[in-house]
C-alpha cells in the first residue's frame, strides 16, 4: 500500500489539497482532524471538555468509526453521523485541547493504521509522519503564514455563516498553533525525511500541482 502522510499547522490548506491530490491519484483521503474533533463534541456533549479525568473516563463509551461515501470522508460517534456538527470554533479548540491527552492519542491510533494497512491513502493530521505513519513512503510538510491561514479559515468561516471577526480567528490560529506544537505528546513538527511544502503564495489548484508532484517523485 501506498502511504502519503501530510502534517502541518490548522488552516494550511490540508484537507482542501489533500482532498483533490487523492481524488487525482485514486487514494482514499483521510482526515485525522475529525477524529480528534468528535472525541471533543463527545466531552462538550457530556460536559468533561475541562477534566482530563473526564475525558479519559468518557472514551469508555464512545465509539468512533470512520466511513466513506463517494470517497468523502464521514465520521461517526457512537452510530450518528457527526461530520458536520465538528466543524465549529468552539470544536476546534476543544480538539486542540483533548488532543493534548495522551489516552485520546492512544485511544485513536490503531483506527488511523488500520486504514493506511488496507488503503493507499493520503492521511493528514500534525503526527502522521512522526508517529501514526512513520514508514509513509511519502512525507510532506505543509505550511503557510498565520496570517494567510487565518484568511482562508475567516473566509470559509463567512461563507458557512459563522459569526466571527478577522481578529478573533487569527488569535485562534496563533492559539492552536502554540498548544499543537508545544504539547508533550506528538507535537507538531516535521520528520528529517518531510519536504516542506510553503502554500502562503499559492492557489488551491497550484498547491494541489505541487503536492501530486511531490508524490509522484516519491513514488
Ligand atoms: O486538522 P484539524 O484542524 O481538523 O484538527 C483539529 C485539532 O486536532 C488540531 O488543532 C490538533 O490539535 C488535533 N490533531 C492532532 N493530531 C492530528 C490531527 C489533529 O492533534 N493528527
Amino acid at each position: 500500500m501506498i502511504n502519503v502522510a501530510i502534517d502541518g499547522p490548522a488552516g494550511a490548506g490540508k484537507s482542501s489539497i489533500a482532498k483533490a491530490a487523492a481524488k487525482e491519484l485514486g487514494f482514499i483521503y483521510v482526515d485525522t482532524g475529525a477524529l480528534y474533533r468528535t472525541i471533543a463534541l463527545n466531552a462538550v456533549r457530556n460536559n468533561v471538555i475541562d477534566s482530563t479525568e473526564g475525558i479519559v473516563k468518557m472514551l469508555e463509551n464512545t465509539d468512533v468509526k470512520l466511513g466513506f461515501k463517494d470517497g468523502t470522508q464521514c465520521v461517526y460517534l457512537n452510530g450518528e453521523d457527526v461530520s458536520d456538527l465538528i466543524r465549529t470554533p468552539e470544536i476546534s479548540m476543544g480538539a486542540s485541547k483533548v488532543s493534548a491527552i495522551p489516552e485520546v492519542r492512544a485511544f485513536l491510533l490503531d483506527l488511523q493504521r488500520n486504514i493506511a494497512k488496507e488503503n493507499n491513502v493520503i492521511m493528514d493530521g500534525r503526527d502522521i509522519g512522526t508517529v501514526v505513519l512513520p514508514d509513509a513512503q511519502c512525507k510532506i510538510f505543509l505550511f503557510a503564514s498565520a496570517e494567510c491561514r487565518a484568511k482562508r479559515r475567516y473566509k470559509e468561516l463567512i461563507e458557512k455563516g459563522e459569526n466571527v471577526t478577522y481578529e478573533n480567528v487569527l488569535d485562534d490560529v496563533n492559539k492552536r498553533d502554540y498548544q499543537d506544537s508545544h504539547r508533550e505528546i506528538a507535537p507538531l513538527k516535521p520528520t528529517d525525511e518531510s519536504v516542506m511544502a510553503d502554500t502562503t503564495s499559492l492557489n488551491l489548484q497550484e498547491s494541489v500541482d505541487y503536492v501530486i508532484n511531490i508524490i509522484r517523485e516519491k513514488m
